[in-house]
């Protein structure tokens, strides 16, 4: 076959939740991946200021779909109650991903996994209606902070984005939710994320709506230089190694997450990037994985289309 498609696609914005192995190969692929500065409606982060800034666009969250189905235990809870469907990687951060026809392309580096479409992120029957409502919280107060609709503030530095007036206790437990969703899945698509232990601490944490301190779970934002390609891009958690620390990375809203998954995470090098509980969140631009791992996704998809 000529040309790949599944980068093709990522190119004309049919975003891609891709799943399964790590791509290996590395080409290079030029200097025009560079974040997009100005801001847009849907973008991840408002414009750049140097100043407090108000973002009054509105809240585009949807809350999850109410359907219901026969009682089971909720993996929050514990208790077996009727679940509702619950979204993994919450709505929102699809945004990016869904073309004039409300849906996006599912590519895989799979070569036995089938090309598909989809309208809806990935849900599933997980939590009863009260633990839904109890993260939703959460989920709402971060879908302001990425699409507007509270006050942040923001400034724009060389080499970070820092973020302030954030609500520690209801973003740090943003995030550790989400991985923690992708945890408990038993979608294919999360098979990557093995929390071990780790899983019960962050769930009962979470039932608590205890953050815990800023090392615990504690998560780093990264703007990389291609984000123009990763806001198109859903990618799954993956195990990676940084420092002799077990952490997960995953691309989602355009930006890369880096949790940091470890028992002794209080000496994890990078501390100071974890949201601080005074409310700042120091977002780097660019990492050296970020072009990389864009370029080995590109090629190991080409190689599967061949
Ligand atoms: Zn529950």
């Amino acid at each position: 076959m000529a040309g790949h498609p599944a980068l093709v696609d990522l190119r004309l914005r049919h975003a891609s939740a891709v799943r399964s192995r790590l791509p290996v190969v590395a080409p290079s692929y030029g200097d025009s991946l560079v974040p997009r500065s100005g801001g847009s409606e849907g973008s991840a982060f408002p414009p750049p200021r140097k100043r407090a800034d108000v973002n009054t666009r509105g809240l585009p969250f949807t809350s999850s779909v109410r359907q219901y189905r026969s009682v089971n235990t909720c993996a929050l809870c514990g208790h077996d109650k009727q679940l509702v469907k619950s979204h993994i990687v919450p709505e929102f951060l699809y945004t990016d991903l869904y073309d004039s026809l409300h849906s996006y392309s599912v590519i895989s580096t799979d070569p036995h996994s089938r090309k598909q479409r989809r309208k809806k992120g990935i849900y599933e029957f997980l939590l009863c209606c009260d633990c839904e409502t109890h993260t939703a919280r959460y989920e709402q107060y971060a879908s302001r902070v990425f699409n507007g609709g509270t006050e942040l503030e923001i400034s724009d530095e060389p080499n970070y984005l820092t973020v302030g007036n954030l609500e520690y206790s209801r973003f740090k437990l943003f995030q550790m939710s989400v991985l923690w969703r992708c945890g408990v899945s038993k979608r294919p698509e999360f098979s990557a994320t093995q929390l071990g232990p780790h899983g019960e601490n962050l769930r009962r944490m979470l039932r608590d709506g205890r953050p815990g301190a800023s090392h615990e779970y504690g998560c780093i934002l990264i703007l990389p230089a291609s984000y123009d390609v990763t806001r198109q891009l859903v990618y799954p958690p993956e195990s990676v190694t940084l420092e002799g620390h077990r952490c997960y990375r995953a691309s989602l809203g355009g930006l890369w997450w880096l949790y940091v998954v470890s028992s002794h995470s209080k000496s994890f090098p990078y501390r100071q990037l974890f949201l601080s509980q005074d409310g700042f969140l120091r977002i780097p631009k660019e990492a050296r994985w970020s072009t990389d791992f864009i370029l080995r996704l590109g090629q190991d998809l080409k190689r599967d289309a061949l």
